[in-house]
């Protein structure tokens, strides 16, 4: 008995004043895609569902609020999107409007108005799409040339995991060089994917419109923001968000942090972040939320390519985190 008593009061003090951030970057069909960052319209559909019916979802907003009056709602959870891809429109709006359910889209600003892909979705077109593809590849990257072997499938894959860590750490344009190039020597055009594409000017003021959804800043270039000086991170952050807000005619209040890990950003990210004036800022730290969170350090847990019920296990773990 007194085992059964304490697994009730266990079960029922699990999700007590804790909330629950989740990522998400893509809700597409993509078939043979290398990252781990799209869900499934149909799982998407399922996880949202579940959502609604066994916990609390909540807009970012409220959350903050909550944690500044340190009274967080049981089992409450925050959906958010990075990145800003068309398909956080096109594709998870319409599911979200069905099951009610408020969500926050952190959009990096150059893209959209570029109508650029994402350098890492640029990555894949060039290395793994073309059937005609050079035996080997030369790049020349902090001085020094590297040679990639490409004359098959595994060699290609390798390439690009290996050259995707070298492009993570350059700034914008070295990276736009190195793409140029990349694209000469493979005899590609640069190109823009309907699929792949981030969303439009007009396609985000038109998110922007539902009253489910918040728009947050996520910068400009999308930089690993701790490789840049205090001023840099407060220019990526202050035009991102000026930039947004030309678009959707309202204030930008929230931003996460480029992949966003404790190695990603540093104290003068969380400065810029204060200048600012954001009211909330989200990490990839992978954590729960509690009454001793830091509204500019948000911890956020990651979703996958999860059915209903592998995604209610997953928030189930998630609750129990520390
Ligand atoms: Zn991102």
């Amino acid at each position: 008995l007194k085992r059964t008593f304490f697994s009730i009061i266990k079960k029922n003090t699990k999700y007590k004043k804790k909330a629950v951030i989740l990522t998400y970057h893509r809700v597409a069909q993509l078939t043979d895609y290398p990252y781990p960052i799209v869900v499934s319209p149909e799982n998407f559909t399922e996880q949202m569902k579940l959502l609604k019916e066994n916990y609390n979802p909540l807009p970012i907003g409220q959350l903050v609020e909550a944690i500044n009056k340190h009274d967080i709602p049981d089992k409450g959870v925050v959906v958010t999107f990075d990145d800003g891809y068309l398909d956080n429109f096109s594709q998870a709006l319409p599911i979200l409007e069905a099951c009610q359910i408020p969500a926050t889209v952190f959009v990096t600003t150059s893209n959209v108005s570029e109508q650029r892909e994402f350098w890492w979705d640029e990555l894949e077109n060039i290395l793994l799409k073309p059937s005609k593809f050079p035996k080997s590849l030369t790049l020349h990257i902090d001085g020094h040339d590297n040679t990639w072997h490409t004359s098959n499938m595994i060699e290609r894959n390798k390439a690009r995991r290996s050259i995707h860590l070298h492009l993570r750490s350059m700034n914008f344009y070295a990276r736009q060089q190195v793409l140029d190039d990349l694209a000469e020597q493979v005899g590609k055009a640069r190109e823009t994917r309907n699929a792949h594409r981030s969303i439009t000017k007009e396609d985000l003021r038109q998110l922007s419109l539902s009253k489910l959804i918040t728009i947050g800043a996520h910068t400009v270039t999308h930089p690993i923001l701790s490789s840049l000086p205090y001023e840099k991170q407060y220019k990526e952050f202050q035009e991102s968000r000026l930039s947004i807000e030309g678009i959707i005619n309202k204030s930008v209040e929230y931003c996460s942090y480029p992949y966003g890990s404790n190695e990603d950003f540093n104290n003068n990210s969380l400065k810029a972040v204060r200048k600012c004036d954001f009211r909330g800022a989200c990490t990839t730290i992978h954590r729960i939320v509690d009454r001793s969170t830091d509204p500019i350090k948000l911890p956020r847990c990651g979703v996958d390519d999860w059915d209903g019920k592998y995604f209610n296990q997953r928030l189930e773990h998630y609750f129990c985190l520390e």
